[in-house]
């Protein structure tokens, strides 16, 4: 059956491969949003023809709202632009696909309105778990994960009898393009090395946090919250090939894993289309291709944004939200060259443990007040 779908990030990595997998199921998309890649969205508004758009940055919004004048197509800007996205009424489904925790209005605005939220966006569930899960809980919303992990721990979950069976979790991990090397290798590694990714394509933040494997330590809270898992109960082991893309392990000890190619489609194609499967334009799986799969131990003596989320969760409250937002920021002077590789993990881990506990999170505003605190630490810390 045909589906209407509501797409925010429509012009990075996962929004273009999820625009391919809409393609190919013949859906409707009726809204787009974006951060100022308009030409990249006049294009995609010519071709998908949404019937609402928005652009984040407004200056960017102008230009395109003249760029498509002859479309019929209302074009909106700003946060409350890419919320109106989120609850765009001819929509039944909204995938969220931004990068960063300027997903997390959109996330909630998406839930409020009652729709099916395939999410892509895992810093929205990083620094605001609980205050999303709550939300989809109370408007009896389902979550679909569109991160390669969750999917496959949702796809090995189906026909599991119930919580009490799963033992624990185990994540996969890449090891990114840095595995194996030591600390005093690390100091000196340029952002041009970092972004280049052994298996996946994909937007340059994830692809650094793949680096310094915070992505794994952001999946584990990922995780956390998605699938109501202690982070004790989940593991994490470094698989080179990307090939099984993570397991669930059963009380009896039984451990079911999900495999194929490392291509996103895949796991975008089923958190739109669950619980239903359909042809994709992914290849298929040929294990004999490669011929063996390797599998060892994170080393995260060496990598510590992964302690650092395991400790962040640990403390609950606000210091997993602190950890994204350090790291985002962090990430960002990395690129442009202004701190190191190694200084990443630890702006990670200081403005983690700066950030007081709290009893609860209760509001949004706590969560970008702590998000804003650990930016402005790591900028000050940086000297920028
Ligand atoms: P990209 O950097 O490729 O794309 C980011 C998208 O978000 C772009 O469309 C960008 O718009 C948009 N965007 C950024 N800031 C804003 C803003 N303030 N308002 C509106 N739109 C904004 O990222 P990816 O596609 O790689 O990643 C997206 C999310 O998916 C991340 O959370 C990532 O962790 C997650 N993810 C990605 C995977 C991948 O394979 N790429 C795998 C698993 C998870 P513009 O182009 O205009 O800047
Ligand atoms: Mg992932």
């Amino acid at each position: 059956m045909k589906k209407t779908l509501a797409l925010l990030g429509s012009t990075g990595s996962i929004g273009k491969q999820a625009l391919d997998v809409v393609r190919g199921l013949g859906w409707s998309v009726q809204a787009l949003a974006a951060h100022s890649n308009i030409q990249e969205l006049e294009n995609q508004i010519r071709e998908f023809k949404p019937q609402l758009v928005a652009v984040f940055d407004l200056e960017a919004a102008k230009t395109l709202r003249i760029a498509v004048a002859d479309m019929d197509v209302k074009v909106v800007q700003g946060m409350s632009g890419l919320c109106e996205v989120a609850a765009c009424e001819s929509a039944e489904l909204v995938l969220n696909s931004v990068v960063g925790m300027v997903g997390l209005q959109p996330t909630l605005a998406a839930i409020q309105s009652g729709k099916k939220l395939a999410l892509a966006n895992k810093e929205t569930l990083v620094a605001g778990g609980k205050l999303v899960m709550d939300a989809a809980k109370r408007n009896k919303v389902p979550i679909f994960p569109v991160d390669s992990e969750h999917s496959a721990i949702f796809q090995c979950l189906q026909g599991s009898p119930g919580e009490k069976a799963v033992k624990r979790l185990i994540l996969t991990a890449s090891g990114g393009p840095f595995f194996g090397r030591n600390r005093k290798e690390l100091s000196e590694v340029t952002p041009e090395q970092a972004l280049k990714h052994p298996n996946w394509q994909m937007g340059a933040k994830i692809t650094i946090d793949s680096a310094t494997m915070m992505n794994k330590g952001l999946e584990i809270i990922e995780a956390s919250w998605l699938f109501a898992m202690p982070a004790e109960r989940i593991d994490v082991v470094v698989h080179r090939e990307s090939v099984i893309h993570s397991m669930i392990e059963y009380v009896d000890h039984s451990v079911i894993a999900q495999m194929g190619v490392p291509d996103m489609r895949i796991p975008i194609q089923y958190a739109l289309t669950y619980p239903e499967r359909f042809r994709s334009p992914v290849s298929p799986l040929s294990l004999t291709d490669y011929g063996k799969l390797t599998f060892f131990e994170p080393d995260t003596d060496t990598f510590v944004c992964m302690k650092a989320c395991k400790k962040a969760i640990a403390r609950g409250g606000l210091a997993p939200a602190a950890a994204n937002g350090a790291n985002e920021m962090a990430v960002r002077l990395f690129l442009e060259g202004r701190i190191s590789f190694l200084e990443i993990g630890e702006y990670v881990m200081e403005a983690m443990e700066r950030q007081p506990d709290v009893q609860e999170v209760v509001s949004v505003e706590q969560i970008l007040d702590a998000d804003r605190a650990a930016r402005d630490f790591v900028r000050r810390a940086a000297g920028c």
